[in-house]
């Protein structure tokens, strides 16, 4: 099972056409893998969000 990384529902659940968009320009808040909500930073140079079970994620997927 996977998560929007936007909004926390699951990819299945309805459309995240919007929060593919919105992801393309702001870091996820939310694990796509296990939903936790996630620690980002942001930097000038990009960004990088932290599960506190997955680790980070840095920058654009
Ligand atoms: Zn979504
Ligand atoms: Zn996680």
């Amino acid at each position: 099972m996977t998560y929007c990384g936007r909004c926390g529902e699951e990819l299945t659940a309805g459309s995240h056409e919007d929060c593919r968009r919105a992801l393309a320009l702001e870091p996820p808040r939310y694990c796509a893998t296990c939903r936790r909500r996630m620690v980002v930073q942001v930097h000038p140079m990009g960004w990088s969000a932290r599960c506190s079970v997955h680790g980070e994620l840095a920058d654009r997927v």
